[in-house]
């Protein structure tokens, strides 16, 4: 009896003990290789930029190290694309007519993509648009509409053929009055080199959000694919849609948050190049594809071509699309949704 009852107690305290070791076990199994969602926030190209890592506490020193390696690579495209930095290659290019002027690989890559963004929407993707958005924040600052002399005047230097591109990484202004400015494709493109750089440090999940430009893959902390919220334009701070993305760009242009204000009326800080006017029936335009930059050079595209600029996106790319118009002379707004952006914001 006495026997058997030792005997049955030294079972329950192993069970006990087997109980709580699992326990730990299983705690610190759930502890390791449970999926944790690392952000990290700065202030840089001159918005706020996001980046969100999914990985295990295993992987905490390499997601560090990635955050580093992120940070000093958009402090270098910073240094290079920021129009208003003198020291950046593209202040040194505005300065530099009628000479050539060696640029970082960086620099002449993006421009080569503008170049390619212009020819194939006719123009309305220009990134020596600058002249013309310095004319519209002066009359801003004088609170005068600028004339249909001084527009015309300033049109002669705009252009993407005003840019040549020589062999060597070098750059030549062809009109002595063209100036560049990357801001319409410069936060897409440093949201895919951001992903490169993820991509390169073994990270599988990630969101990269450089201010309204944003690159995703992989999944987020719940293992689903990452949610992006497309702003309501009429009401910035509540999401219009949703979109699912786990390996895709998404970009919104709009004039919602940046305009020009003469006169008490508001003017997009999107110009049509063709005739050197800000925009005036596009509230806001989204477009989702395969990379940031492309996404971002598009949502511009279309705030300048409004609905008929879809078909165009599509056919170029088969990108997602919503554009927000304002229709006169009632001022009604409607919504004009391609089928793959129905889709992918269900
Ligand atoms: P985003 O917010 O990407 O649409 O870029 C808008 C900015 O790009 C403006 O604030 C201007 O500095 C510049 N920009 C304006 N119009 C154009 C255009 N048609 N093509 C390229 N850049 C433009
Ligand atoms: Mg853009």
């Amino acid at each position: 009896m006495r026997l058997s009852f030792l005997k049955s107690s030294r079972v329950k305290v192993f069970l006990v003990n087997v109980f709580i070791l699992s326990i730990v076990v299983f705690f610190t199994f759930f502890f390791r290789y449970q999926i944790i969602k690392y952000s990290q926030t700065r202030v840089l190209l001159g918005t706020f930029v996001r980046i969100h890592i999914c990985a295990t506490r295993l992987d905490e020193k390499a997601v560090l190290s990635a955050f580093d390696k992120v940070w000093k690579r958009l402090n270098e495209i910073n240094e290079r694309m920021n129009v208003y930095n003198e020291k950046s290659d593209i202040a040194r290019i505005n300065r530099s007519y009628p000479n050539p002027v060696k640029v970082h690989p960086d620099v002449y890559r993006i421009l080569a993509f503008s170049k390619k963004y212009s020819e194939l929407t006719h123009g309305a993707f220009d990134v020596t648009i600058w002249p013309l958005v310095v004319l519209w924040k002066e009359a801003q600052a004088k609170q005068e509409i600028p004339s249909v002399q001084e527009i015309k005047r300033t049109l002669e230097a705009i252009g993407s053929d005003k840019i040549k591109l020589l062999a060597d990484d070098s750059v030549q202004l062809m009109h002595p009055q063209t100036r560049i400015d990357l801001s319409a494709i410069g936060q897409g493109y440093a949201a895919d080199e951001v992903a490169l750089i993820l991509r390169k440090e073994g990270m599988n999940s990630f969101l990269v959000d450089t201010g309204g430009e944003i690159f995703a893959q992989g999944f987020n902390e719940s293992g689903r694919p990452w949610s992006v919220g497309i702003k309501d334009p009429l009401h910035p701070e509540e999401m219009m849609d949703v979109v699912r993305l786990s390996d895709g760009g998404v970009s919104t242009s709009g004039d919602y948050e940046k305009y020009y204000e003469i006169d008490q009326k508001k003017y997009s800080h999107i110009i049509d190049p063709a005739t050197g006017y800000p925009v005036n029936n596009v509230v806001s335009a989204t477009v989702i594809g395969e990379n940031a930059t492309q996404a971002d050079a598009f949502s511009t595209v279309l705030c300048v071509l409004g609905k008929q600029g879809i078909s165009l996106v599509e056919a170029l790319s088969q990108e997602a699309a919503i554009v927000v118009m304002e229709e006169s002379p009632a001022g009604s707004i409607s919504f004009y949704k391609n089928d793959a952006y129905q889709r992918m914001s269900r």
